[in-house]
């Protein structure tokens, strides 16, 4: 069964109606395994709507969490900020009305192109709209217990009259610096003395005051049980790194059962996305969204991506390398699904088909992919309009020398060409770009390439126009001459690529008109 269903029956077993959390911390540009638990989170609540129950899916904004350190997008000046609540930051280019929106809006609308959807909760609004205020008086009440909790599972040594309560300091508005010590009435005291939040040392500004209990946050890990206890949470993905033992996990799930007297969510672990290729990222100098694959592998290869595997297993992938790859694989499960499990392991067809279902965005089509994306790289290259967009009357041509047969392209095709093209402009590797050029290009034939090309001259002119003839017929022209085939293939791309490799030859010819070809290769003879 898919991992999905798998953990759909389980939460039925416990109870017919759930709520599936993710979340995520507002410190920039989300990257694109920010996004993955968020995409998990969906897959189940949707199995679970699948298999009979009631689910709903929510994602929450961590924006009261303290502003730690001003990421690359976003002006040096922020540094102002540091400290405080992301709620409470500006929007960093002026267009919106804050940091947060800035940054979630374009998140969410790139979540809704593969058709992902949760509700959107902002912790900030929470805390003002006094949602917490019940969770908070009873951490603060019960304040020596989890003081208690936290030092067994996890280490961690509280100062005698800590309190489970980061008020906002009144005078700074940091979140990061205050140490609340009594509590009265829904009254905290605090003062503003610094804090430090990983390795990073935020100083105060001394002031010392009273907040309302609406004015501050929990400490995260009471936080978390918090908001399970407080919503009904009764599922959420969650890093690997945070659901091992003596984990955040951990500690919150018996925050949640002896302070708040509820039931933690069932931890679905997850693996952290590595994103080959970190130059990329570095050399560009920003950051890879779930947006920037969409734009390159269509909604549905994207989703793929996530599904195809437990969440848990090694998630790599690598925008200049392994996109066709992954490509591939999605075609091949495509196959599956239409019935080809000629080369599948019997055991592992229903997940493959299953896999590939949950990819789908508008409903599972009625017929498989018609060109493939690697195909399509090379036709979009050889068939582009000057105006730099994509000739699909070039590429309808094209296809009918290679196979007899007029197509007409669909949505999902052009889609997938146009995806394609973005990946060949942003991403792709510079052995696999190419154009035919117009003109011969610049090239030194030695005698032995002259010799070559004189025979395939007349070798070529009574041949049926089809790629496998072409290629057979380079390759013998190359025995004939007593030359090796790797140097005659070489002196082709290079008349016509003006580069020493390229695409399969015979489809690259094939996909031309036949007269060009024959005169191409007469005019490097000249
Ligand atoms: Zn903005
Ligand atoms: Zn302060």
């Amino acid at each position: 069964m898919h991992w999905v269903d798998v953990y759909a029956e389980k939460l039925l077993k416990l109870s017919d109606s759930h709520l599936v959390q993710s979340g995520t911390g507002i410190s920039g540009q989300p990257h694109l395994g920010s996004a993955s638990d968020i995409i998990y989170a969906d897959g189940i609540h949707k199995a679970i709507i699948e298999q009979g129950g009631k689910s709903k899916a929510i994602w929450i904004m961590d924006d009261m969490d303290g502003f730690r350190k001003v990421p690359g997008q976003v002006p040096k000046d922020f540094k102002q900020y540091l400290g405080l609540p992301a709620a409470d930051l500006p929007c960093p280019d002026g267009c919106c009305g804050s940091f947060v929106e800035h940054f979630t809006r374009p998140f969410l609308k790139n979540l809704e192109r593969i058709d992902v959807r949760p509700e959107a909760i902002s912790v900030a609004g929470m805390y003002k709209d006094g949602k917490y205020d019940e969770v908070i008086r009873t951490a603060l009440e019960k304040a020596e217990e989890i003081k208690t909790i936290l030092y067994e599972v996890s280490g961690s040594k509280k100062a005698d009259d800590w309190l489970p309560f980061f008020p906002v300091c009144e005078q700074c508005g940091k979140v990061l610096t205050t140490q609340a010590y009594a509590y009265e009435n829904d009254k905290v005291q605090y003062r503003c003395s610094g804090g430090v939040a990983g390795k990073t040392k935020f100083p105060g500004c001394g002031h010392e005051g009273e907040v309302g209990i609406r004015d501050g946050k929990l400490p995260w890990r009471v936080e978390w049980a918090a908001r399970w206890s407080h919503l009904g949470v009764t599922c959420e993905p969650m890093g690997k790194d945070l659901a091992a033992a003596g984990g955040t996990y951990e500690s919150s799930k018996i925050i949640c059962e002896k302070i708040f007297n509820s039931q933690a969510p069932m931890p679905v672990p997850y693996e952290w996305i590595v994103i080959g290729g970190k130059r990329l990222g570095k050399s560009v100098g920003r950051i890879l969204t779930i947006g920037d694959m969409i734009d390159i592998v269509t909604p549905e290869i994207t989703k793929y991506f996530f599904f195809r595997s437990q969440p848990a297993s090694h998630k790599e992938i690598d925008f200049e390398f392994a996109i066709p790859k992954l490509a591939e694989d999605y075609e091949n499960s495509e196959r599956v699904f239409f019935g080809d499990t000629s080369n599948v392991p019997e055991k592992e067809i229903d997940d493959i088909k299953r896999s590939y279902e949950i990819s789908q965005i508008n409903g599972v089509p009625e017929y498989a992919s018609q060109v493939s994306y690697s195909h399509l790289t090379s036709l979009v290259q050889t068939n582009l309009n000057p105006n730099g967009e994509i000739d699909w009357d070039g590429i309808k041509n094209s296809l009918y020398r290679i196979t007899g047969e007029y197509t007409i392209f669909d949505l999902k095709t052009k889609t997938t060409g146009e995806v394609a093209l973005k990946w060949l402009d942003g991403h792709a590797p510079e052995n696999v770009k190419f154009s035919i050029q117009k003109d011969m290009p610049e090239v030194e034939l030695s005698e032995d390439d002259k010799r070559f090309l004189t025979a395939l001259s007349s070798a070529i002119s009574d041949i049926e126009w089809e790629a496998s003839q072409i290629h057979d017929t380079i390759y013998e022209t190359s025995q004939t001459c007593e030359l090796k085939a790797g140097a005659c293939f070489k002196v082709l791309y290079k008349i016509f690529l003006g580069k020493s490799r390229g695409p399969k030859l015979g489809f690259l010819l094939a996909s031309q008109d036949r007269e060009f070809v024959e005169s191409r290769v007469k005019e490097a003879l000249d």
